[in-house]
């Protein structure tokens, strides 16, 4: 027998459960369970005294109905029980499970051949219930029931009734109902219970799909596949519908496939719930909901998106999931620079990116008529490189313009949102302002000059200031001051009485200065003269005024010999201090150009600068030819302060473009390191270069390279710029000896410079180099620049000597104090120590100008036999100081025969003027050095009046007159 064993959980064939499916064995759908009813049962008994219904209890004392039958005496037996009728519902496989007691025949004494330990179990099918007839012959048998063990041995050795359960299937049914039937044929047989049921695979909702409730197959082995419906708000995965298998014992079993919360809804438990305000899940394959990303809000729930705060946008092909961005800011620092009909735009990325990386220009280019309000697109003529729009890059340059014509440029930074909104992101080339109309009022005076003028027809932006730019006519020494105001007015004071001053306005925005409005000469007013005038004011002026004359008398010399005066023509290129410019990152961009650091090959270290090292290396712009290069480079670490100073140098020499000034290739500030791209000067400073070459060149060479650095000197002064650490080693020289001007910079090259020492005045200075004035009370001019210059003449004649050797700077100071001036080097031609003494004048107006010098070398140059040197004469002296001597006063009877005695007797009015009537005034100029057979007298009561007078014995030469008097040829 044996089919009671198969227990449901064992049944062969079934599937194997799907692991991570914990559902458990589920309940059975009951269709009869007798041991539940209370009443009778009233199944159909047949014959009458077969199967009894009775009322008994079960092993838990609860009371329960049974049939039972024990004709076991009699044979033949052939007794028949029948079920009511059980609807079977959807059911397509039914357990049977009957509980029964079985007497075991032994255990009856004289049944020996009727008693039997079986009965047959038959079920009968039908689409209703049939009445209460039984005809065997329409059912069908399903099993022969024995019991599995009858009796069961007690404790007391008694046979104890053991209550057999057997399980059995029927399937599949077709018809409606059915009806069970139990035949006994002679066994004592008590039926407990029977119960009829079959599986169902319960609803469930596994993934998010519901699974209803489902009925197992028919077969043992079948599973029924059952398709699940995706929860609210949930839908199908792509290709991957819920699936799951019903198998025959009610378990759901291999789930395939599954449901996944739709856009705006995430997985809470089975179900899809919406995403909360401020958060948003923009599709159904993300698991969770995020909150809004920046710029973006959403105030209702289940959201697939979030929306953009005012201003703010979502480029099509941006995922919702990304922050909201806007159009950038404009470009910055826009700059132009012009060359011929091309234009090159450069600018810096704007300060705000709008929150987008895709930032790229575009120019819009349009022509104007010269009224402000016409213009047009430029059309397809005008060529742009590297293109119009989309440009990555931060310039462009915009060529085949019509010469003559009036353009404006607008740049405009545009990203992924920029069409989108209607904010422009343009900065326009800024239209400097017209120049100043003319000066419509002036209020003369005696020292100052009011002026006022008309504002600029096209200011184009706001006027930050105008500046008066003014020198005296007549002056030689052109010295332009200038006097700042914001409003359309200025008064120019401290001015000189009857005074003949050139003006010119200029006014300033953000786009840069104006053009100089033209000159305009105005003359002070005559000083007031009258019997009222205050003696001491009487005094003070033939006192200035002789002293004028003497000045005069002795300039006037030297410009008849030697040169003509430098005229400024208006339209001059100045100068102009990067300072000026509130944004110093513009003053880079005006005046140098930006390169391409791909541009550069750096290749070795050739020295050290203030901010890092400088190299040497190769530039190769696009269609030129590589060129030699030094590069400057700023260390990393660095402090805004330090690269502006450092920029600052560029903004600087970029505005300068003479063969003596070293030129500016370009700046690298847009990379790292950010460098400044110079000429290469292959045999680097000068002071260097010459004590490593000393003695090595002729007098014409070192005069070729004095030249050179007075003319790089005549076209910075012409400029407007003072130099204030002009030295020998801050010359470079070239492979072709050519010197160069270099180490350009404000204030910090000076205090860069090793030299430079604080002095009382405050500041660094490099007092070996620098003019008096400039040392005592800061008065640098390019007349100071002239004493330097005279110190380079010195050191470039000296093969590179150090400027009065090894005194201290004190002992420096004082001497040049005292009227000490280094003698000549030795070999040293002495018309060349001769124009080191006029650079070293005292009085800074008696200075020569940078243009003197270079006509006077000049002349050297074309006239060899000048530069040679008299034997015995100029030599470089081996001890600094000489025996002083005093000249003979004793032999003269008064000053105008000592003067007549060395031939100096047109300055007797100039003596008795300054005071020196008697030869014990005279006398009194004191002695204060000697050196290399020069005395110095100095009068201490009156500035300009010292005489050098050369001794070697007798009087010699006479500085204020220049090898003009020979004493010893006069006589004495
Ligand atoms: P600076 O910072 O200008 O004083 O430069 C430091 C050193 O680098 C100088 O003393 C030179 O030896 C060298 N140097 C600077 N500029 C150049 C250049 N244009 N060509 C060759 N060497 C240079």
């Amino acid at each position: 027998m044996g089919c009671a064993d198969a227990g449901p959980a064992e049944a062969a064939g079934a599937p194997v459960r799907f692991n991570h499916l914990s559902l458990g064995f589920p309940s059975p759908v009951i269709l009869l369970d007798s041991k539940a009813q209370q009443t009778e049962l009233e199944w159909i008994s047949y014959p009458p005294n077969g199967w009894e219904e009775i009322s008994g209890l079960d092993e838990n004392y609860t009371p329960i109905r049974t049939y039972q039958v024990c004709q076991v005496m009699e044979p033949n037996q052939n007794n028949w029980l029948r079920t009511n009728w059980i609807e079977k519902g959807d059911a397509q496989r039914i357990f049977v499970e009957l509980k029964f007691t079985l007497r075991d025949c032994n255990s009856l004494p004289g049944v020996v051949g009727t008693c039997k330990e079986t009965f047959n179990l038959y079920y009968q099918e039908t689409d209703s219930e049939v009445g209460r007839g039984l005809r065997e012959n329409q059912y069908v048998k399903i099993d022969t029931i024995a019991a599995d063990e009858s009796f069961t041995q007690g404790d007391l050795g008694e046979r104890k009734m053991k209550l057999n359960t057997e399980l059995r299937i029927i399937g599949p049914l077709s018809k409606r109902g059915f009806y069970l039937a139990f035949q006994d044929v002679g066994a004592c047989i008590a039926l407990v219970s029977v119960k009829v049921y079959y599986k169902k695979c319960w609803s469930i909702i596994e993934n998010l799909a519901t699974f209803p409730d489902t009925v197992t197959g028919s077969e043992f082995s079948s599973l029924v596949e059952v398709e699940g419906m995706c929860v609210n708000d949930a839908e199908e995965e792509a290709d991957n519908s819920p699936k799951m298998h019903c198998s025959a014992e009610g378990e759901w079993l291999v789930p395939i496939g599954k449901c996944i919360c739709k856009a705006g809804f995430h997985q809470k438990g089975d179900a899809c719930e919406p995403c909360g305000r401020g958060f948003y899940k923009s599709s159904s394959q993300d698991l969770q909901c995020s909150r809004c990303p920046a710029h973006s809000f959403n105030d209702r729930e289940g959201s697939w998106r979030c929306d953009c705060e005012d201003g703010y946008y979502r480029a099509l092909s941006d995922p919702p999931s990304v922050a909201c961005t806007r159009p950038p800011s404009a470009p910055q620092n826009l700059v132009y620079n012009i060359n011929q009909t091309a234009v090159t735009l450069e600018w810096s990325p704007p300060a705000d990116t709008g929150g987008r990386n895709d930032v790229t220009y575009r120019v819009v280019c349009r022509r104007c008529s010269w009224e402000p309000e016409e213009c047009v697109a430029c059309g397809p003529n005008v060529g742009y490189s590297p293109a119009q729009s989309g440009l990555v890059e931060t310039y462009v340059m915009v060529t085949d313009l019509l010469a003559h014509a009036n353009y404006t440029f607008e740049v405009e930074a545009v990203n992924g949102v920029t069409d989108l909104s209607r904010t422009q992101s343009r900065v326009s080339v800024p239209a400097a302002p017209s120049q100043v109309r003319e000066i419509i009022n002036k209020k003369v005076q005696q020292r100052s000059i009011q002026l006022s003028w008309l504002e600029p027809q096209q200011p184009n932006g706001v006027i930050k200031e105008y500046e008066i730019k003014y020198y005296e006519k007549d002056q030689k020494d052109r010295i332009y001051s200038t006097v700042r105001s914001k409003s359309t007015s200025a008064t120019v004071n401290n001015l000189k009485p009857s005074t003949a001053y050139v003006f010119q306005i200029r006014a300033l925005t953000e786009a840069g200065y104006s053009n100089y409005s033209p000159q305009l000469e105005i003359t002070t007013q005559e000083e007031a003269t009258g019997g009222e005038q205050n003696p001491v004011i009487i005094i003070a002026v033939v006192a200035v005024a002789g002293t004028i004359i003497l000045v005069f008398m002795v300039f006037g010399f030297i410009i008849g010999r030697r040169y003509a005066l430098a005229v400024k023509f208006p339209g001059t290129k100045t100068y102009i201090d990067p300072e000026t410019y509130e944004d110093p990152n513009r003053a880079v961009h005006q005046f140098a150009k930006e390169l391409d650091a791909s541009c550069i090959k750096i290749e070795r270290v050739i020295g050290a600068g203030e901010f890092g090292e400088v190299c040497s290396g190769r530039l190769k712009l696009p269609g030129k030819r590589d060129v030699s290069v030094a590069i400057k480079t700023l260390k990393v670490g660095y402090t805004e302060k330090q690269r502006r100073d450092f920029l600052c140098e560029a903004s600087i020499m970029g505005q300068f473009d003479h063969p003596n000034v070293v030129h500016l290739e370009g700046v690298v500030t847009r990379g790292k390191p950010v460098m400044i791209v110079i000429e290469y000067m292959e045999n680097g400073s000068l002071d260097a270069f010459l004590r490593k070459h000393d003695g090595q060149f002729t007098v014409i060479q070192l005069v070729g390279m004095l030249r050179g650095i007075a003319a790089g000197m005549r076209y910075l002064a012409d400029m407007g710029y003072v130099h204030r650490d002009l030295a020998a080693r801050n010359i470079l020289v070239n492979s072709n000896l050519v010197c160069k001007v270099s180490d350009f910079g404000l204030s910090r090259v000076i205090e860069d410079d090793p030299e430079a020492v604080y002095t009382t005045t405050g500041g660094k200075i490099p007092v070996r180099w620098t003019a008096p004035e400039a040392i005592q009370y800061r008065k640098f001019t390019s007349a100071s620049d002239v004493w330097s210059y005279g110190i380079v003449m010195w050191e470039v004649m000296s093969y590179g000597e150090r400027p009065y050797w090894d005194m201290s700077n004190q002992d420096v100071i004082k001497a040049i104090e005292e009227g000490y001036r280094l003698p000549a080097p030795m070999d040293c031609p002495p018309g060349l120590h001769q124009l080191m003494l006029d650079c070293w004048q005292k009085d800074r107006a008696e200075r020569p100008k940078f243009d003197q010098i270079v006509g006077i070398l000049d002349k050297m140059i074309r006239n060899p036999n000048t530069l040679k040197t008299p034997v015995g004469t100029c030599t470089r002296p081996i001890s600094p100081l000489l025996d002083q001597s005093t000249p003979d006063f004793a032999a003269f009877r008064s000053v105008g025969e000592w003067l007549e005695a060395i031939k100096m007797e047109r300055y007797r009015d100039n003596f008795t003027a300054a005071g020196y009537s008697s030869l014990e005034s005279v006398a009194r100029m004191s002695i204060d050095s000697s050196h290399g057979g020069l005395v110095f007298f100095r009068d201490y009561r009156s500035t300009p009046c010292f005489m050098l007078l050369c001794t070697s014995g007798e009087f010699h030469q006479c500085q204020t007159e220049r090898a003009e008097v020979d004493v010893k040829e006069a006589g004495h």
